[in-house]
């Protein structure tokens, strides 16, 4: 057993039941404070969330990740009022974005005058180890993130800090790559810098349907996060049969699902127009109810699926190193 710091406190690994890996509570783009005409209206907020967990529970879930870097808009205290009032088991992360849509400028003004790196690693290493700020709640993940191209200076001060963090207290990674890219390299980064492959998530996998692409990352021990179910930038008909090929090729045991559902927006960046639209993308209940009949219909078995959501992630939290690929189906 493992304990997982939530953000009501430590569980044991064991109690971690179905699980979904990547979902927001709510986000904020840096710069959403600005925006004062759409306050935050936090006692509905924790009402959308409460609503969300409850379907969840429905369908047998215990427990999820909220990936949010500390740049993003991360609300620690609604995940603590939203986990307080379901019982269900709120993961939070510490961690910085990816340099075009996180909080970069208060990093780059830094690294003018210190080692930023070792600064953000302070940071991160405080919060695993003493909690967020005056809240004593502990993350159970760190978060990192590239753009496209390659990893920008920013980005890589980030990774290295990670790393750093992730090497002191052994907390494991989850990271955004976009468009399904860099994965492969997000993945090489880290474990140069130390951190074991199996305790990285390269995050938004799913974003590409080159089963080699996959296959790379699965052959480097990571596991892939299948993890935007319900985001049109790849169909969700094209993400499972991803999914179903990657387990026919013996890389079950290594994929973690979701959804990157963002349930509240800080600063509501959304036209009026859109909102109602976005609020029915993002549904955390999609894998039940839409994915997981269509792997049953690619021949993905019950076992297979039950991996997805229970066996993986908790020995991604254990540590568990994961099988040379291709020798477990
Ligand atoms: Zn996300």
């Amino acid at each position: 057993m493992t304990t997982i710091q939530t953000v009501t406190g430590p569980i044991d690994s064991r109690e971690l039941g179905r699980t979904l890996m990547h979902e927001h509570l709510a986000v904020g783009y840096p710069g959403w404070e600005a925006a004062t005409n759409e306050a935050f209206d936090r006692p509905a907020a924790t009402r959308v969330c409460i609503e969300h967990v409850e379907s969840l529970q429905a369908l047998g879930y215990s427990s999820m990740i909220d990936p949010c870097p500390n740049d993003l808009g991360r609300d620690i205290e609604l995940m603590v009022d939203v986990a307080e009032a379901t019982g269900f088991n709120i993961i939070c992360a510490t961690g910085l974005y990816k340099e075009h849509e996180g909080g970069a400028a208060h990093w780059q003004f830094r690294a003018r005058y210190e080692d930023v790196s070792a600064a953000m690693a302070d940071l991160f290493i405080g919060e695993l180890t003493d909690g967020v700020g005056g809240t004593g709640v502990r993350p159970g993940i760190i978060k990192v993130g590239t753009g496209l191209g390659d990893l920008t200076t920013h980005e890589t001060a980030v990774f290295a800090a990670a790393a750093r963090a992730a090497g002191e207290t052994g907390t494991p990674i989850t990271t955004h790559t976009e468009d399904g890219t860099l994965g492969d390299r997000q993945q090489e980064v880290l474990t140069t810098a130390g951190v074991p492959a199996h305790r990285i998530v390269i995050g938004h996998s799913c974003g590409s349907t080159e089963t080699d692409y996959h296959l790379r990352i699965a052959r480097g021990g990571s596991y892939l996060g299948f993890d935007r179910f319900g985001i049109p930038t790849v169909s969700d008909d094209d993400r499972a049969a991803s999914l179903a090929r990657l387990v026919e090729h013996g890389a079950g045991d290594r994929i973690v699902v979701s959804h990157d559902s963002v349930w509240c927006w800080k600063g509501n960046p959304w036209p009026v127009a859109l909102r109602e639209r976005i609020a029915k993308q993002f549904i955390p209940t999609r894998f039940d109810t839409e994915i997981i009949p269509k792997l049953q219909d690619s021949g993905v078995s019950e076992e297979a699926i039950a991996r997805l959501t229970v066996h993986n992630p908790r020995r991604y939290f254990e540590g568990e190193a994961l099988a040379s690929f291709g020798a477990s189906r």
